[in-house]
């Protein structure tokens, strides 16, 4: 792991699976002064009405992915990518540049600002190879499954299957924990106070 020069923030990514907590922690580290960059914020916006995304979606794979609202339409795109591994590919070819951009241009603003530590919210981290050379360390909030399930039921009122696809898309716990640099357990035993003083210490450990 590369060590961060006094001038430049420790580039830390934060990821979980659906449910650990990670947005919870992030969103902690943001208040005690960590610039907090969201990959999932920026994807949405980049394909939300006048999305920087859209106009290239729609030659590619034609106006009707463009709903009424003139945001993507998110169902039918995720038929066609469900459906179709190529489709996938294609698309994340035209996101990935575009998220790379923006995280380019929010980490230069972080480090304007002489912020000590950027947060990367990123929760296909373990999934998608390509953040992890851009990173100086890896924090993932782990829990154990049947936790993620009752969170994600209760917070998102989904059905047992609905949050176990979902899951089941994502890496495993074990897939996850090997990509680790620092585990944050986060379940039974541990109430919210608890992973907030914990968060804390957390960005204590980097000069926040
Ligand atoms: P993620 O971003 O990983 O999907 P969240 O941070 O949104 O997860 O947490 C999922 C849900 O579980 C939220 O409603 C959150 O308030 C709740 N939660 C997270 N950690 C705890 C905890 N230690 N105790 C109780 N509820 C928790």
């Amino acid at each position: 792991m590369a060590a961060a020069t006094s001038a430049q923030p420790f580039r830390l990514g934060l990821t979980g699976g659906i449910g650990s907590g990670k947005s919870t922690v992030g969103m902690r580290l943001a208040q005690r002064g960590a610039a907090l960059i969201d990959a999932d914020a920026i994807s949405r916006s980049l394909t939300a009405a006048g999305g920087a995304a859209l106009p290239v979606i729609a030659q590619v794979f034609g106006n009707d992915l463009i709903a009424g609202d003139g945001a993507l339409n998110r169902p039918r795109m995720r038929e066609l990518v469900f459906a179709n591994t190529q489709t996938r590919q294609q698309l994340e070819s035209i996101l990935h540049p575009l998220i790379a951009e923006q995280t380019r241009q929010q980490y230069a603003a972080a480090v304007a600002t002489g912020c000590k530590l950027v947060v990367h919210d990123i929760p296909l981290l373990v999934e998608s190879g390509r953040w992890r050379q851009d990173l100086d360390g890896v924090l993932v909030v782990d829990c154990r499954e049947s936790t993620q399930v009752e969170r994600v039921m209760a917070r998102n009122g989904l059905s047992v299957d609905a949050v176990r696809s979902i899951m089941h898309a994502q890496a495993s716990r074990a897939q996850r924990l090997a990509a680790a640099d620092w585990v944050l357990y986060n379940d039974e035993g541990v109430t919210i106070e608890a992973l907030d003083a914990f968060t804390d210490q957390i960005a204590a450990w980097f000069g926040l």
